[in-house]
């Protein structure tokens, strides 16, 4: 290993190769099934021919231009992405954290127009929103922000699924004006609200005249079993960030608007000399339509439910297991301990998982996993939980 990369990743002792739809190959060319597609960037599995068609081609004609100029195949996205989203207009940049500075951008300059000089995001516990010094100041982290202050002003903090506590922010912090909230907490260990949190949240931002403002950029692009994961609770957002799936690995970012918040950004407010490139939109373009083609949103949901289910039969009422969630295929097992060395022990048997929030196993398999390789995870995840919550148990059987 070089010693000339910063060392900021704690990085397992594995290199991959090549991949073909959940299947990943080592440098070994030992055989991995994928149940976590680069942290839900990989939706269409790997080297999707789609894809790699439409880059290919790209590749080959013109990767990058400049937002000096008109970028058809930026607007062909912009088109696509605001008809599926239900949106008016579409920032592009090359990051998750990208959108949400972008968002938090747009709620102040739209707050400063309508004379809010000390504009204030509300923004939850335990979130995730990027690694920028304001996306990172948004996360509710403490860990993640220590060392890095003076953090960004202009954040107010609260628990998530409380939307009485949104009330309480709204009677005290009067110059509240947008609200950044994930539909299902990712990072924060796959934390689904109550049902109703979101259109609670959706009638008090009306009401207070703030702007709704979803990161999507884990559950978005079909991950929960619908395209955007705030579509279950039948809401509409003024400002929505996209990133990880929309380019199934090719950088990009999305920060979507509707209504008076789509007018805000004019010339000169924003930009990214990326962002938007004809490259990364012809892989968002390719990734919209597959989806939509193939209805891989729909079949997340199916899948979604059937391994929660095996997960419930496989896991409830072990001592230890302290709830098994999710939606789609954003799946997570909540443990009483920390768990992290079952990342290693899955990789060993050739399974890629994650664990995240310190006690909480993550599953984000490619959409286009089939009913045996959704089995397969199960079997192999309630296994290794099982052995690792009662070594015993296992050493006997
Ligand atoms: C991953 C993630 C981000 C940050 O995205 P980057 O591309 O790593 O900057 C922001 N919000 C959520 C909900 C995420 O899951």
């Amino acid at each position: 290993m070089t010693d000339h990369l910063m060392a900021n990743y704690a990085r397992l002792p594995v290199a991959f190769t090549r991949g073909e739809g959940a299947w990943l190959w080592d440098s070994n060319d030992k055989r991995y099934l994928d149940a976590l597609s680069g942290i839900a960037v990989c939706g269409l599995g790997h080297a999707h021919p789609a894809v790699r068609d439409a880059l290919c081609e790209q590749a080959g004609t013109l990767i990058h231009t400049s937002n000096l100029y008109r970028i058809p195949a930026q607007e062909a996205l912009g088109d696509r992405l605001c008809a599926s989203a239900g949106m008016d207009r579409v920032f592009f940049c090359n990051s998750g954290a990208e959108a949400n500075e972008a968002a938090i951008k747009l709620a102040r300059l739209h707050a400063h127009r309508n004379g809010i000089d000390k504009p204030e995001v509300l923004v939850m516990d335990n979130s995730f929103h990027g690694r920028t010094l304001a996306t990172l100041t948004a996360t509710g982290n403490r860990k993640a922000q220590a060392g890095f202050e003076p953090l960004v002003h202009g954040f107010v903090r609260i628990p998530y699924d409380d939307l009485a506590a949104v009330e309480t922010a709204a009677t005290n912090r009067p110059n509240i004006v947008a609200v950044l909230v994930e539909p299902i907490q990712g990072e924060g260990g796959v934390v689904v609200p109550s049902n109703g949190y979101l259109a609670g949240l959706q009638e008090q931002c009306r009401r207070h005249g703030w702007l709704l403002m979803l990161d999507e950029i884990q559950t978005g692009m079909g991950r929960t079993g619908a395209l955007f994961g705030h579509v279950h609770e039948g809401i509409a957002a003024d400002v929505m960030t996209l990133a990880k799936g929309l380019g199934n690995g090719v950088p990009i970012g999305a920060c979507m608007a509707r209504g008076a918040a789509a007018e805000v950004l004019g010339p000169g407010t924003h930009g990214s000399t990326f962002g938007g490139n004809p490259l990364a939109c012809r892989a968002g373009c390719a990734v919209l339509e597959v989806l939509e083609k193939e209805h891989l949103p729909e079949r997340a949901g199916v899948l979604g439910s059937r391994m929660l289910d095996a997960f419930h039969h496989a896991l409830d009422g072990i001592a230890g297991v302290l709830q098994v969630r999710g939606r789609g295929l954003m799946i997570g097992i909540e443990l009483d301990r920390p768990c992290a060395e079952l990342v290693a022990r899955a990789l060993d048997q050739g399974l890629l998982i994650n664990v995240t929030a310190e006690r909480v196993v993550r599953l984000l398999p490619p959409l286009i996993i089939d009913d045996q390789q959704a089995d397969c995870i199960v079997d192999a995840v309630s296994r290794l939980i099982r052995s690792f919550l009662a070594p015993r148990h296992q050493d006997a059987g």
